[in-house]
C-alpha cells in the first residue's frame, strides 16, 4: 500500500519502481516530457499498461506533450516511499552482503541500510562498506533503535529461517531474501526472494532457445 493509502499489486509496484529508474535517467539526460509510449519501449511494456500503472500514483500527462518528467517523478516518490526515508538491516555481512553495502552506500537516501549484522565477532563492532556492523546478537536491541522494518538476509541457507523469525518478532515487515530457501513468516509480512542464479539460467535458457515466446517477457 502506497502512502496515498492505495492497495497495488506486488508487479504492480515493481513497475512503478522500474518506471521511476527509467525516469531519472531521461531527467538526469535533460529531458523534460516524455510519452507513455517511449516509457512503454524502455521499460519493455505496452503504452496501455504504463498509463493504466501510472494513474495509480495519480497524476497524468497531457494528450499532446505527454508526462512532465519532473512532476511524474515527484508523483512515484509520493506514492512509492515513506517521509523521511526507510532505514533497513542487512543481516550476513559476507560476499554478498559486503557487495550490497557497497552498492547500496549514499545510494538511496530513502532506503539506507543503517545496521549491518553477523554472527563473525571478527566483523562485530566496524565500519564495513560504510555500515556500522553489530554482533547478531543485539538485532533486536538495534532493530528497536533504529526504528527497523525492513530487511535483508544474506546469511547461508540453513541460517535464513532462524534470522527471519527473529526479525518479524522484532517488527520486521519486509525482508529482501538472498538466501536460496522458502521462508515461512508471519500473515503481514512480505518476502521478496531475489536469486540471481535462477535468473542467470533462465537468461542462458532463452539465449539457447532464441528467445522467450512472444509477449512471454513481458508476462515474467
Ligand atoms: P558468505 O559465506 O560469504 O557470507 C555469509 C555471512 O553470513 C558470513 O559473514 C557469516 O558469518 C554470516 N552468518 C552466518 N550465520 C549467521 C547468523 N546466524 N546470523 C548472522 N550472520 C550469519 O556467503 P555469501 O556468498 O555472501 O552468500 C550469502 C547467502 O546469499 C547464501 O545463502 C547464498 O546462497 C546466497 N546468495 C544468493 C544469491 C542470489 O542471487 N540470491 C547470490 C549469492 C549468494
Amino acid at each position: 500500500m502506497g502512502h496515498s493509502g492505495k492497495r497495488v499489486s506486488g508487479p504492480t509496484v515493481g513497475r512503478l519502481s522500474l518506471y521511476r529508474r527509467l525516469l531519472n535517467v531521461l531527467r538526469d539526460e535533460g529531458v523534460s516530457h516524455v510519452f507513455s509510449r517511449q516509457l512503454a519501449a524502455m521499460a519493455g511494456r505496452t503504452a496501455a499498461q504504463v498509463r493504466r500503472d501510472l494513474m495509480v500514483v495519480g497524476y497524468s500527462g497531457s494528450p499532446g506533450r505527454g508526462y512532465d518528467v519532473a512532476r511524474l517523478l515527484a508523483s512515484l516518490r509520493e506514492f512509492l516511499d515513506t517521509p523521511g526515508g526507510q532505514n533497513v538491516a542487512l543481516v550476513g555481512v559476507g560476499n554478498l552482503g559486503k557487495a550490497l553495502l557497497s552498492y547500496f552506500a549514499g545510494r538511496r537516501p530513502n532506503l539506507r541500510i543503517v545496521a549491518a549484522f553477523d554472527i563473525d565477532p571478527g566483523k562485530a563492532n566496524r565500519v564495513i562498506n560504510g555500515c556500522r556492523c553489530y554482533s547478531s546478537q543485539r538485532l533486536a536491541e538495534m532493530l528497536a533503535a533504529k526504528g527497523i522494518r525492513v530487511a535483508i538476509i544474506a546469511v547461508p541457507a540453513a541460517a535464513a529461517q532462524d534470522i527471519a523469525d527473529r526479525l518479524t518478532a522484532c517488527g520486521v515487515r519486509g525482508i529482501l531474501n538472498f538466501a536460496p530457501v522458502r521462508l515461512r513468516v508471519p500473515p503481514g509480512v512480505h518476502v521478496e526472494d531475489l536469486d540471481m542464479i535462477v535468473s542467470l539460467e533462465k537468461a542462458a535458457y532463452f539465449a539457447r532457445q532464441g528467445g522467450p515466446r512472444t509477449g512471454e517477457a513481458a508476462d515474467a
